[in-house]
């Protein structure tokens, strides 16, 4: 059966990719596209791909994109109703959600409960909705197939095998730019140093979370949530060269990893033609080139990321939602210089101090807590 996706954040990192997937394979439709400010490139992508509806964020964006596309059959809508309606649309089984922010989550709902799998990029979904989007799929028997390569590794990993029988989760990291430097080093380190990351290319928020560790503190909370792990069963491995994508320890001890080239073209293709695998171009793993995998213990201490993540997930509701909004702003300020690197520890750490944890919070309360975490630290940390 030909599948049919709808793509929301379609011409970012992993929204590009996923239509060069599209394209490479040739037999899946896209019947929705979402972008945020990139219109020139949208515009590209509805003349390629020929989706019913294209949203994008601002009304006065979307009047310029109606008028380049009069000469085609789509819709062109716009603001949170518009990303609503293209991640409901009923043509599409799966909704990729390649959207960078907290913006994601009601539009990765509306989806779930338009009865859609959703192929999860998109870390801000379960970080701070994960009690709700996991039963939500459950209720509505969806499946959240992950994008993200650590995570995609473990699903390949338990393919076929018990949930019951896994002992823990093992996710590597690369250790980002910095690593094995010291606090002093990391004190005047500019935003181009911070943007070098070594294996993959991604988005600017995302390089500069790998680089704080605060990338695999979101991948920790991320795991617990699709793999109902608890938090003193999944541990990070750094693994510099990026080769072992993740791993899992099972109760008889055996421990079964995916590994490959550094390609998020894999797991997005695994995602969307989930059970099956294809024929994916690109470079192979050579062990005779490769000879040794290496190993290291995370600098926890230099890189606070992974300790106040874990530390925002022990204490739970709507705690991660304070990480990771706070992280939001720091990283956006540190892009724009007017932070410095280790600047964005000490906001996390500072809104975490101050907030009040709400047990079960509701979306609106989720979406509060975000507000209000933004709104401290433009007050607090004014330029
Ligand atoms: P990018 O910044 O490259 O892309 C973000 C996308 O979201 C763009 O298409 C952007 O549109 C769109 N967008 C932003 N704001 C809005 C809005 N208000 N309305 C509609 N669209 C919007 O991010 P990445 O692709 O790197 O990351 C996307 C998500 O995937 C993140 O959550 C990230 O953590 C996760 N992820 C990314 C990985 C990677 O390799 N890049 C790996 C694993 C997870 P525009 O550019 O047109 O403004
Ligand atoms: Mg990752």
């Amino acid at each position: 059966m030909e599948k049919t996706i709808a793509v929301l954040g379609s011409t970012g990192s992993i929204g590009t990719q996923t239509l060069e997937v599209v394209r490479e394979n040739g037999d899946i439709r896209v019947a929705a596209l979402a972008a945020g400010r990139n219109i020139d490139l949208l515009e590209k992508q509805i003349r390629e791909f020929s989706p019913l509806l294209a949203a994008v964020w601002e009304e006065e964006d979307a009047k310029v994109l109606r008028d380049r596309v009069r000469d085609l059959d789509v819709r062109v809508v716009s603001g949170m109703e518009g990303l609503l309606e293209m991640a409901r649309i009923p043509q599409a089984q799966i909704l990729v959600t390649a959207i960078v922010g907290m913006i994601g989550i009601r539009p990765t709902m509306a989806a779930i409960e338009a009865g859609k799998d959703i192929a999860l990029a998109n870390k801000e979904t379960l970080v701070t909705a994960g009690h709700l989007i996991m039963p939500l799929a459950k209720k509505h028997g969806v499946r959240i197939l992950p994008v993200d390569s650590e995570h995609s590794a473990i699903f390949q990993v338990l393919h076929g095998e018990e949930p019951r029988s896994i002992r823990k989760l093992l996710i590597t990291a690369s250790g980002g730019p910095f690593r094995g430097k010291k606090r002093q080093e990391l004190k005047n380190v500019r935003v181009e140093d911070a943007l070098k990351h070594p294996n993959w290319s991604m988005g600017q928020k995302i390089t500069i979370d790998s680089a704080t560790l605060v990338n695999k503190g979101l991948e920790v909370m991320e795991a617990r949530w699709l793999f109902n792990v608890g938090l003193e069963d999944i541990q990070v491995v750094v693994q510099p060269k990026s080769i072992i994508h993740s791993m899992v320890e099972f109760v008889d001890g055996a421990v079964l990893a995916q590994l490959g080239t550094p390609d998020m073209k894999l797991p997005i293709q695994y995602a969307l033609y989930y059970p099956q695998r294809r024929y994916l171009p690109g470079e192979r793993l050579d062990f005779s080139a490769l000879r040794q995998i290496s190993f290291e213990e995370p600098d926890e201490e230099t890189f606070r990321g992974l300790a106040l993540a874990r530390d925002a997930a022990e204490r739970g509701g709507s705690m991660p939602t304070v990480f990771n909004a706070a992280n939001e702003r720091a990283v956006a300020k540190f892009l724009r210089r007017e932070i410095s690197f280790l600047d964005i520890y000490t906001i996390i750490e500072e809104a975490m101090e101050r907030h009040q944890v709400i047990a079960h919070p509701a979306l609106e309360e989720i979406l509060e807590t975000e507000a209000k975490t933004y709104e401290w630290i433009e007050s607090r940390w004014k330029h």
